[in-house]
């Protein structure tokens, strides 16, 4: 038999707009909670450095995160990470998020399940993950000591990661299917100027190979159809990201890519149901836009609470 428990507001997904709603949310003196199917902290927690939360010149992004996680636990939130999400039921005026071993019972829920690194699709990608294919440079790079790898994207992700990663590794590729970086221009300066980097532009991937581990990365020439072999030991794609949305695919509005549509309140179309940061559909995915839309969406989830019809939770 499972447990059950009643929230006001509970927030599904724990980085940095989950944790902004939840510190807003508890503030405002509903009862809140806080889930995660993972340990908590988001994407960020990943991130080497941060330079631009305004307020912190340069932080770690784990300590970043660590900081949200104090802040929300002064006022109070409940929090529960590694759960496994069975169930969510949104349409209903009293929501339900069911776990292995509770029934979460909630006036009005915040999705704030961020997003997941895309994948390439090519052949070798999901055969070399862990033996030389990484999504995570913080996390793998000390691996690449002296080594050869090859990071794919031209956006903020695979121009930053691209420079981390020369610390360790004796050459970095990159390689964009464009012959212009979508990175910000101080970013794309540091990788221009960094002497173990070589770009290789209007390239797109076209298989990994390997003997047990990563040796070389097929690409091919966008203008000349040429191909072309790069000898690597590691391949690191950050080609973006695909919204974490599979327990609600089927309930609520969202774009073609699955990013959920909200106001500018953080309303979704579920009423009683908001939505905040990367999974949302945003111009812009940075820690400082997750915290805004995290907060927008607890003062509209405390706004509903206090106007709505109250219904009795059992
Ligand atoms: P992004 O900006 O969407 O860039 C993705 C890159 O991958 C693009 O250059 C894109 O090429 C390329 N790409 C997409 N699909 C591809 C495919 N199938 N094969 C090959 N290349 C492909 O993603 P991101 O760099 O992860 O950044 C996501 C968001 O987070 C952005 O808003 C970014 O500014 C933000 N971010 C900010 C920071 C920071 O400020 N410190 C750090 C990291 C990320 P095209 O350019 O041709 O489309």
């Amino acid at each position: 038999m499972k447990q059950e428990l009643n929230y006001d507001v509970i927030i599904l997904g724990a980085g940095p707009a989950g944790f902004s709603a939840a510190m807003y949310a508890a503030r405002g003196n509903v009862k809140t909670a806080i889930l995660d199917i993972n340990m908590f902290g988001g994407q960020p927690s990943n991130y080497l450095e941060i330079e631009n939360y305004p307020g912190f010149p340069i932080i770690g992004g784990f300590e970043l995160m660590e900081k949200f996680e104090e802040h929300a636990d002064k006022f109070g939130v409940e929090k529960y990470p590694m759960v496994e999400i069975q169930r969510v039921t949104l349409d209903s005026e009293i929501k339900e998020i069911e776990t292995a071993d509770t029934i979460f019972k909630t006036k009005t829920v915040i999705i704030a399940t961020g997003a997941k690194a895309k994948k390439l699709g090519i052949k070798g990608e999901n055969e070399y993950k862990g033996r030389g294919v990484s999504y995570c440079a913080i996390c793998d790079g000390a691996f690449y000591k002296d080594k050869i790898v090859a990071v794919v994207g031209g956006g903020n992700s695979a121009v930053e990661e691209a420079c981390y990663l020369t610390k360790f590794a004796k050459k970095v590729y990159i390689v964009h299917r464009r012959d212009e970086l979508r990175a910000d221009k101080i970013v794309q300066e540091r990788a221009f100027s960094n002497e173990k980097i070589e770009f290789v532009f209007n390239a797109l991937p076209v298989e990994i190979q390997g003997n047990n581990t990563v040796e070389k990365f097929i690409v091919q020439d966008v203008k000349t159809n040429e191909i072309k072999e790069l000898t690597v030991n590691g391949v690191f794609p950050y080609i973006g990201f695909t919204p974490n949305t599979e327990n609600f695919n089927a309930q609520i509005k969202q774009t073609k890519q699955g990013f959920i549509e909200t106001d500018e309140n953080m309303q979704t179309s579920i009423e009683g149901v908001y939505a905040a940061g990367d999974v949302r559909n945003t111009p812009l995915r940075q820690v400082i836009t997750s915290a805004a839309d995290g907060a927008i969406a607890a003062c509209s989830a405390v706004k509903y609470i206090e106007t709505h019809t109250p219904v009795k939770v059992s």
